[in-house]
């Protein structure tokens, strides 16, 4: 959506297809990082976006077994805005879809699915798309897969993605919060088990990280197992919990870490999950997503204004989006490896690793996750040259 925008803005001709027919998709992330909130300050948007409900996190908190602590500290970022906005993923896909749909350039078709890529002489030159009016035939300079993890645009690309692993899943569901509840988001590891709540305002958005494939066994229990372990990391949701009804409020996501090998193929590109679908630690998916859409535009709105893109120019963005996408996911799968993996194999009283003691004796340390996680390695910014294509376009 983010590409869609800012390409249509440029003066391309954009189509973006959606499977589904609305946003409301519970799995996404829920974060706006500083890093995407500058690119919405470089592109005007801010002011606006920031009207949308949302909650300001300028800290994020943690507890290891009975050492609690601040991870990380967005105030001292050299952004604009020192915090994280939470914000429904959906209402800022409904954002960036209204503002591009004001661009003639832009078009937006809800419940079109693709299914299938249209190969010309060895180039991808469109593809093939499910719709309620039956089956659509698109053909493209250029194709995105923008697909997400488990993207069906590289699959039919037959492009080869490296796995990684992942020790957990992740277990997402909503408990109601009470005005006595306390206000920060913070990240609870005890022996055994992590526990995640995020405060969006009247509800927690949970997170409770089960080691892989524990889902089948534990659904096999009575709920109330899993109420009372809920209760144990945050006592305060003792009264609300019973919100659980039944396991269908729970949902599973599936932790998966891959990457591409190659991003591209003749007409073809794949950015954001499609081309590496990343862990959840440190919640920085969507800031990686947004920062791919921001280099492809910078990088490709001429070749496609010009309807010249090579495979040279494909290949620019995936050099250019490899480095930060390699070094953040090393951190993670170090993360996953050394901190989540062994927390949930632990029976004895945690102990708070080295990494974390030394954030809790020295504030200055918390800036470090501060800034991997908001604004992450090499943030891209909307170039001169694409903001002098808004105005050419704007005028023509
Ligand atoms: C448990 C968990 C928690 C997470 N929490 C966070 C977080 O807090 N913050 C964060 O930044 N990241 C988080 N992430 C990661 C984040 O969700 C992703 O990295 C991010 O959403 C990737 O964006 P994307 O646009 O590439 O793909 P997606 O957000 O997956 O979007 C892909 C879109 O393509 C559509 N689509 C799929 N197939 C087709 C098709 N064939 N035709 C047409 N449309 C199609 C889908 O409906 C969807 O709208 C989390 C991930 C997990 C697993």
């Amino acid at each position: 959506m983010m590409l869609g925008y800012l390409l249509a803005r440029a003066g391309v001709e954009v189509l973006v297809l959606e499977k589904h027919s609305d946003f409301l998709r519970d799995f996404r992330g829920d974060t706006i990082h500083p890093s995407t909130l500058e690119v919405l300050h470089e592109l005007g948007l801010l002011d606006e976006f920031l009207k949308l409900p949302h909650q300001k996190v300028y800290e994020l908190n943690g507890q290891f077994g009975e050492m609690r602590l601040t991870i990380a500290d967005f105030r001292h970022l050299p952004t604009r805005c020192g915090f994280v906005a939470f914000m429904p993923q959906w209402d800022f896909l409904n954002f960036l879809a209204e503002k591009a749909a004001s661009y003639k350039t832009f078009e937006l078709k809800m419940d079109a699915e693709v299914t299938g890529l249209i190969e010309q002489s060895g180039r991808i030159s469109g593809m093939r798309a499910k719709t309620p009016d039956g089956e659509i035939e698109v053909r493209a300079d250029l194709v995105v897969g923008a697909d997400g993890r488990s993207s069906s645009v590289r699959e039919k690309a037959g492009l080869q993605a490296r796995e990684f692993g992942a020790p957990m899943d992740v277990l997402w569901f909503r408990i109601r919060r009470t005005a006595e509840d306390p206000a920060v988001t913070m990240g609870r590891f005890d022996a055994g088990r992590i526990f995640i709540a995020l405060n969006r305002g009247d509800y927690w958005q949970c997170g409770y990280v089960i080691a892989k494939g524990q889902f089948e066994e534990m659904r096999r229990q009575d709920l109330d197992t899993f109420r009372a372990a809920i209760v144990k990391l945050a006592p305060y949701l003792q009264d609300s919990v019973h919100e659980l009804r039944a396991w269908d409020d729970v949902k599973l996501l599936t932790v998966r870490v891959n990457r591409l090998d190659e991003w591209f193929r003749p007409g073809l590109l794949c950015i954001g999950d499609a081309a590496h679908a990343m862990s959840p630690v440190g919640g920085v998916g969507i800031n990686l997503a947004i920062q791919d859409a921001v280099a492809s535009a910078n990088l490709l709105f001429k070749p496609l204004q010009e309807k010249q893109v090579t495979i040279d120019d494909l290949r620019r963005i995936q050099t250019r989006r490899e480095l930060p996408t390699r070094v953040t996911q090393k951190l993670q799968l170090a993360v996953q490896d050394r901190i989540i993996a062994p927390v949930l194999t632990d029976t004895q009283p945690l102990e708070p690793p080295l990494a974390v003691r030394l954030l809790a004796r020295f504030p200055f340390f918390r800036r470090i996750p501060a800034r991997v996680i908001g604004v992450g390695i090499r943030p891209e910014h909307v170039s001169a040259e694409l903001l002098r294509a808004f105005g050419v376009a704007r005028q023509a």
